[in-house]
């Protein structure tokens, strides 16, 4: 199919591209990287009168450290964040981890982080990562900027608090401590299907003893879901050694957290090849194999630091 007619514009600055969003009577859709947006309009599932392509606007580009947080620009390409040393720390490990799951390399050198927030899939890595860690969504629109939390930013599949004049500007994540640990596993039918159930999580651990933890599940419900029930179970738990065979102890805390988050803070919406019970149980497996992994991230930082060569 081919797309329905449409406008076009290219605006070159925010102001200009706020304008053409806020224009009168238009049903509007900002293109990106377009990995989304165009297959949508081929479908004709999307029919926008007119499309502001963003890709000319140099200040929404690029990314920086700014204070304790890392401002990714609009025009970020998810492939930027492929290698683990593009961001400082903990975080770098976890963007690098999960980015490689978003779809294929063409894909990942043109879609965008922000794209992903502007999309608001169940499934996006983007979007779960960003309510476990307490990003924020930077837009712009007629009545000026906002800065929304990812906590109260997604209402549903596809659904926002951004408004439609408003533009994404960038996506703020929190730079990640040096005790903090990251783990990132995903479960998927082909390696270029969408996930059926992914978790990130970010350990932080003082003295042995959990102080935070972030566990953020990708496809469990029909929005990403932070797991607070699973991360209440955790915090002031004495860490000790990790098992060593492939499955988790049942009594372990990681094993009890997933179940937790299984049965508490995921809702699954069945698909065709995996059902709700189905998603369940996967959330219950990966949240443990999550922790583990962050926990044993968190242990090579520490050896690290101290002169172990492991
Ligand atoms: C085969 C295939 C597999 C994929 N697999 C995955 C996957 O596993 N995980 C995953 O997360 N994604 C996946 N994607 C989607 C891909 O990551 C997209 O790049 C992403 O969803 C959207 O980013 P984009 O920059 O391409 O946005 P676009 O396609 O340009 O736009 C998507 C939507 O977001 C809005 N939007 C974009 N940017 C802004 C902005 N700055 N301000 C306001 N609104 C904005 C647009 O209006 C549009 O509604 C896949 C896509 C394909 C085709």
């Amino acid at each position: 199919m081919k797309p329905a007619s449409f406008d076009y514009v290219v605006p070159r600055t925010v102001a200009e591209a706020v304008q053409a969003l806020a224009g009168p009577g238009r049903t509007a859709q900002v293109l990106a990287g377009g990995q989304s947006l165009i297959l949508e309009m081929h479908l004709q599932r999307i029919r926008p009168r007119l499309v502001v392509d963003i890709n000319r606007i140099p200040e929404l580009d690029g990314m920086r450290v700014d204070g304790d947080g890392l401002r990714v620009g609009a025009l970020v390409r998810h492939a930027a964040f492929e290698r683990a040393d593009a961001v400082p720390g903990p975080l770098g490990t976890l963007l690098s981890r999960a980015v490689v799951n978003i779809a294929h390399p063409p894909i990942r050198s043109r879609g965008t982080m922000a794209g992903s927030f502007g999309w608001a899939h169940p499934a996006s890595e983007w979007c779960a990562i960003g309510v476990a860690l307490d990003a924020t969504v930077e837009v712009t629109g007629p009545d000026g900027e906002r800065a929304l939390p990812a906590r109260d930013y997604f209402l549903g599949p596809h659904r926002t608090a951004r408004r439609p004049q408003e533009l994404i500007t960038a996506v703020r994540l929190p730079l990640l401590g040096g005790h903090t640990g990251v783990g990132f596993v995903e479960h998927r039918r082909t390696h270029f299907c969408f996930a059926q159930v992914a978790v990130a999580a970010a350990l932080t651990v003082h003295d042995g003893v959990i102080s935070d933890v972030r566990i953020g599940l990708v496809n469990s419900a029909d929005r990403p879901v932070r797991a607070r029930a699973a991360e209440q179970t955790l915090l002031g738990t004495e860490i000790g050694p990790l098992p060593t065979g492939r499955r988790l102890p049942d009594g372990h805390p990681f094993a009890r957290a997933g179940r937790v988050a299984a049965q508490e803070d995921a809702a699954p919406v069945a698909e065709p090849y995996a059902d709700a019970e189905y998603k369940r149980q996967a959330v219950a497996v990966l949240v443990g194999r999550t922790l583990r992994e962050a926990a044993t991230d968190l242990g090579s930082r520490l050896a690290v630091r101290q002169g172990d060569p492991r």
